[in-house]
């Protein structure tokens, strides 16, 4: 079966396919093999506008006045049509990104149950009545409205499932959207809005422009026609960003990058440890914002760890992505896995010592793509750039500590704060451990998995705002005041 057009991509503006008014294609390549896989057709920032008014128009004539039960058969709808076709957006999203199939397959499952979700909690956004501390005849009660055109710009390591929980939850609330997905990685997302006429969405709610971050990101996010940006992607763009916000004051939620701890005290469960590290660094080739990427370890269960992670990795399968038995591919471009390899030689210069445990030019099927074998950085320290900068590839660094206050004075020595993994049998240490590390997620005992109900959104310079959950729908809504003296 054949997963991606032959023809150029074009784009969606006001319900209509365009290829813009520029008439200009980008490529896209197969991380796998690093040949063209398709082209796009890129906006200008004459399309953009297009875009937002559409947006703007669609939000004022109709969709700011659809009743929650209307948005929620709309999410419902676009929720079994995206079952109908998860294999195929999962086929096109291994292509594009470079994920094996079956990690694809496993995180597009989970997405019509995460639409269900927010059709599902749209009548628990509400108001309140506040009764006045000095009036009895004033009735005081607060609206919870949407915002207008929400811009929603994209990375590119997990294009659907991070694009789908951004826009499930501005609908709901009755905002419309302009979609940028990562030019890097865009063709999922196009054809995932293949769907929205299907499953009835009028034209203009959704649309979707492509192109060049510095481009048409900057002209999206500057257009004073939008209301929210809600933004996934690198703590330098959030920042540019969220200073192009500030000029019109766009409310704002940035989902930054990590560089999260996994905390690992003598009495873990050291295979469950274990277990986490070699997955954060297996998952979509540690290019996962949340991924540990810091094995804080307490110093009498060093070796012994790192003992049982290195016969995990040396084990991996790593390969074509399209072969089901493959368990890591490729990064996702050239450019990134030279960035990745230049930190292994920055972590030499450093002192510390990589060291690969899968070779990638060894064999037939990793030899072309943008490979990475998974690697660890023995003897490193916590100032070390390689320890505080995020590489964003499959490369962990190893870290000792001695007791509880200084794995927390390590474990916070980052401008980072998007998560952290804490591994101890003591509760009390657990809990003391969760308060005191300063991050937006902390999971004990397991690994950080996102869930469509859990809030999620970093501390520091991991971020503003949170994603999912409730939290998701109030962020795209506004909080009014009515005051009405009943008493006239
Ligand atoms: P990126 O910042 O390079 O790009 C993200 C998006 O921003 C792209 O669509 C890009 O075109 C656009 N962009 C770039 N410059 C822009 C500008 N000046 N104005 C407007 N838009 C602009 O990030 P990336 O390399 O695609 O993704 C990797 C990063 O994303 C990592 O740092 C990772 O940690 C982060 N990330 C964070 C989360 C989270 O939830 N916290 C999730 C996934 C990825």
């Amino acid at each position: 079966m054949k997963y991606v057009n032959d023809q150029p991509y074009r784009m969606l503006i006001d319900g209509r396919w365009t290829a813009g008014s520029a008439d200009t294609l980008f490529p896209t390549y197969n991380p796998a093999t690093g040949d063209v896989l398709a082209h796009v057709h890129a906006a200008t920032a004459r399309d953009v506008d297009a875009a937002v008014q559409a947006a703007r128009r669609a939000y004022d004539t109709h969709w700011r006045n659809t009743t929650p039960r209307e948005r929620a058969r709309l999410l419902r709808r676009l929720a079994q049509l995206f079952e109908r076709d998860t294999e195929k957006l999962a086929w096109i999203e291994t292509l594009n990104v470079g994920k094996p199939i079956t990690h694809s397959r496993e995180s597009l499952a989970a997405m019509p149950a995460s639409l269900d979700y927010f059709a599902g909690i749209i009548p628990a956004v509400r108001g309140d009545t506040i009764p006045l501390l000095n009036s009895a005849s004033v009735l005081n009660f607060t609206l919870r409205e949407p915002l207008g055109v929400c811009a929603l710009v994209m990375p590119w390591n997990y294009p659907m499932t991070l694009t789908l929980h951004k826009l499930a939850p501005a609908l709901a609330a009755g905002n419309t959207v302009v979609i940028k997905p990562s030019e890097i990685t865009p063709l999922s997302t196009l054809a995932f809005a293949e769907l929205f006429a299907e499953a009835g969405f009028p034209d203009g709610v959704i649309n979707v422009v492509n192109g060049p971050g510095p481009e048409v990101g900057d002209a999206l996010v500057r257009h004073p026609g939008v209301a929210r940006v809600s933004f996934t992607g690198g703590t330098q763009t959030g920042a540019a960003i969220s200073a192009a916000a500030a000029a019109d004051f766009k409310r704002v939620t940035l989902e930054l990058g990590g560089k999260s701890p996994l905390v690992v005290f003598e009495d873990a469960p050291l295979d469950a440890a274990v277990d986490v590290a070699a997955g954060d660094i297996i998952k979509n080739s540690g290019q996962v914002c949340i991924a540990c990427t810091r094995l804080l370890l307490q110093n009498a269960v060093r070796e012994a760890f790192l003992a049982k992670l290195e016969s995990r990795l040396a084990a991996i399968r790593m390969g074509d992505p399209s072969d089901p038995t493959t368990q890591m591919g490729p990064l996702v471009s050239r450019s990134h896995a030279d960035r990745v390899r230049r930190y292994l030689d920055i972590a030499r210069q450093e002192g510390a010592a990589p060291r690969t445990y899968v070779d990638p030019s060894a064999r037939p099927d990793t030899s072309r793509g943008f490979f990475v074998g998974p690697t660890l950085l023995l003897g490193a320290t916590a100032h070390m750039r390689t320890s505080q900068e995020e590489i964003f590839g499959p490369v962990q660094s190893l870290i000792g500590f001695e007791d509880e206050d200084e794995a927390v004075r390590i474990a916070n020595d980052t401008r980072y704060g998007l998560a952290a993994v804490v591994f101890t049998r003591d509760g009390g240490r657990a809990l003391r451990m969760a308060r005191r590390i300063e991050a937006g997620s902390i999971a004990i005992n397991t690994g950080i998995r996102t869930s469509v109900d859990a809030p999620f959104g970093g501390y520091k310079a991991s971020g503003i705002g949170k994603e999912r959950g409730l939290e998701a729908i109030i962020e795209n809504t506004q909080l009014k005041n009515i005051k009405y003296d009943t008493s006239l």
